[in-house]
């Protein structure tokens, strides 16, 4: 996994390591067989504008019997090195799209639920069947739903995927790329990519506030995006100084924990309600 011409010999420090991906993968694929382990927190998306909730994205969460709740950033790639990411992907969407049911009555126009697509799910011939099938038993409309793929998940993608991501968008779907400016994509490429939001990675939210000249230089990528008809969202905003300047340059949505942490679907369903009184 290190790549070529990489060589390391095998050592107690490895058989560690292997030995407790393999545990977690064990117990992930029995969580995966019952009930009750594996919840989904949401997060809310904010117009920054209205101060409106917009959406909510969907994050997986597993509480394990002995170790508590596991983080997803220690699970998730054990499940894609594991295969067993298709199954844990599965759920993720059914369990979204059946909470989004559950809201319908709240929901009215403009709230798109977010949820996660590891790249792995990407390749798989089945996901536009499985999205359409999850849609169709809840009775949601598919312009509720938004996928966020990864930039680099994007572009190590084969050849299906794209057509898949199309095919996705023709049905209604909505396409988000996660994690932008972490990866290498230039503005143009995005522009060729069916699309409609682009996630600024935390790190790039917060170079906004960070000095002058980084708020002139995302200033102007923001110009280049709203142009070919981005959403943009700013991702991890911790910080009242980086809403201000975010507004400054127009960048219209935004998440983060100074905005709401991830939390049970109640609290989405509250910001909905109040949104509804106007
Ligand atoms: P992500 O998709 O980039 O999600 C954002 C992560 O940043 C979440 O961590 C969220 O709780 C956290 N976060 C939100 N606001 C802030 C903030 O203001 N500051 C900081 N420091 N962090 C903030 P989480 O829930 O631990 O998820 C980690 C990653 O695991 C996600 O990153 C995503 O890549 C993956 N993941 C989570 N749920 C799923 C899922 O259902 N499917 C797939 N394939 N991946 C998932
Ligand atoms: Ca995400
Ligand atoms: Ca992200
Ligand atoms: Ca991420």
């Amino acid at each position: 996994s290190r790549g070529p011409g990489s060589v390391e010999a095998f050592g107690p420090g490895l058989r560690d390591g292997l030995a407790a991906r393999m545990g977690t993968a064990v117990d992930l694929a029995e969580a995966l067989a019952k009930e009750g382990e594996l919840f989904l927190s949401y997060q809310p998306v904010f117009d920054l504008e209205h101060d409106t909730i917009v959406g909510a994205e969907a994050l997986v969460r597993w509480r394990h019997p002995q170790r508590g709740v596991v983080s997803p950033a220690d699970f998730i790639p054990v499940a894609e090195q594991t295969g067993l990411i298709a199954d844990l992907g599965c759920w993720v969407l059914d369990a979204a799209v059946s909470q989004l049911s559950q809201w319908q009555r709240l929901v009215g126009t403009g709230f798109r639920l977010h949820v996660n697509l590891s790249p792995l799910e990407m390749r798989q011939p089945r996901l536009v069947a499985q999205v359409v099938d999850a849609l169709d038993r809840h009775g949601v409309p598919a312009e509720q739903l938004l996928l966020e793929i990864t930039e680099t998940g994007l572009m190590t993608a084969d050849d299906g995927s794209v057509p898949r991501l199309e095919e996705l968008r023709e049905i209604g779907v909505a396409l988000g790329i996660d994690d932008f400016g972490t990866g290498y994509s230039s503005i143009s490429y995005l522009r060729e990519l069916p699309v409609d939001m682009v996630k600024l990675d935390r790190s790039l939210t917060s170079l906004v506030a960070a000095s002058p000249d980084e708020y002139a230089l995302t200033r102007a990528i923001f110009g280049l995006m709203r142009s070919s008809g981005l959403e943009i969202v700013a991702e991890g905003i911790e910080e009242h100084v980086q809403v201000a300047h975010l507004r400054a340059i127009r960048c219209r949505y935004g998440q983060g924990y100074l905005l709401a942490r991830p939390a049970g679907p109640e609290v989405v369903a509250a910001l909905l309600a109040r949104r509804g009184q106007g």
